[in-house]
């Protein structure tokens, strides 16, 4: 009956004081988007679109692309859609641009670094997303994942922008654009935090070795620092700081999170009640207390234990 109440409660995310914060989704296809009809969900805050290129020789046409967005943007209405650009190599190889047999593929050609091998790739793709957002209307942003250095998100930026996109982000899933993360918020609207490679990253530890999970925890205080480091820029220039990575689905660090200075949270929808339950239960005063609980610890598990002692006991 609990899990029915929270289900139906469709509310916009915000604290018990009101401050509000975006819950939204993550989706691989069209279809996904389609199936987020209620209004539970406030819009999508990862579009992982490699998903329209697996298992095929040749990327999609602009054609197909731009009617799998539009489609997308249909199902969603007025509600945000942010897509993210291919994000293939590492643990999403595909046969026409990345390369087999890479030594160490999760520090190899990935994500954004594609373009170093087909700009074509990415433009092609760009291009898509934009015309999709002419024809559908809606809200579209985009984003590249991957990025190192602030140079590579001012030459996103630009890319994006010359294909008519007018939201343009990266991805700050690695510790570099992490630490620098006031110049890169600089070159472009917003940025979202992948907590999974940003874990993978900071820590050295591989994310598919589930034997190093401990480690791979983005409770760890390092990842909270990269986290808390980022938040903060957008704080300063007031522009959008969000989290599209598995941490965002925990209500305990989605509180951590808010306390941060985040400002949307994306998991998988079946993750929005629990989070929206426990961010009701809270004050922006209270998460900034979480939050503080959390940096000053010193391992991951003291993180977690501190911020359990200050929730709500239903969270
Ligand atoms: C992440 O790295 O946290 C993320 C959201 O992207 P993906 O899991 O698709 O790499
Ligand atoms: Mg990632």
């Amino acid at each position: 009956a609990v899990l029915a109440t929270l289900a139906e409660d469709t509310s916009a995310g915000a604290t018990a004081d009101g401050h509000q914060v975006a819950l939204l989704a993550n989706i691989g296809t069209a279809e996904d988007a389609e199936r987020l009809t209620d209004a539970a969900v406030e819009g999508v805050g990862l579009f992982r679109t490699e998903v329209l290129f697996l298992g095929r020789d040749e990327a999609p046409s602009e054609e197909e692309q731009a009617a799998t967005y539009t489609r997308a943007l249909r199902a969603l209405g007025d509600r945000k859609l942010v897509l993210r650009t291919l994000d293939a190599g590492a643990d999403k190889p595909l046969p026409f641009v990345t390369q087999p047999g890479e030594e160490n593929p999760a520090l190899g050609v990935r994500g954004y670094r594609l373009v170093r091998r087909s700009r074509e790739l990415l433009e092609t793709q760009l291009r898509a997303a934009a015309s999709a957002a002419r024809e559908a209307g809606g809200e579209l942003w985009v984003m590249a994942p991957m990025i190192a250095t602030v140079d590579e998100a001012a030459d996103f930026a630009a890319l994006a922008r010359a294909a008519g996109v007018t939201q343009v982000g990266v991805m700050v899933e690695v510790p570099s654009a992490a630490l620098r993360a006031r110049d890169v918020l600089h070159e472009v609207d917003f940025v979202s935090l992948g907590t999974n490679d940003l874990a993978q990253y900071a820590m050295a530890t591989d994310r598919l070795r589930g034997e190093l999970s401990d480690l791979l925890d983005p409770w760890q205080p390092a990842v909270l620092d990269l986290v808390a480091h980022t938040a903060e820029a957008g704080t300063d220039l007031g522009k959008p700081v969000g989290v599209c990575g598995e941490s965002a689905s925990d209500p305990l660090m989605a509180l951590v999170l808010v306390g941060l200075g985040v400002s949307s949270l994306s998991m998988a929808p079946s993750a929005v009640p629990g989070v929206r339950m426990s961010l009701a239960r809270h004050t922006l005063e209270q998460c900034r207390q979480i939050a503080g609980a959390a940096r000053a610890a010193r391992s991951a598990a003291d993180a977690r234990a501190a911020c359990l002692a200050l929730v709500d006991p239903e969270v």
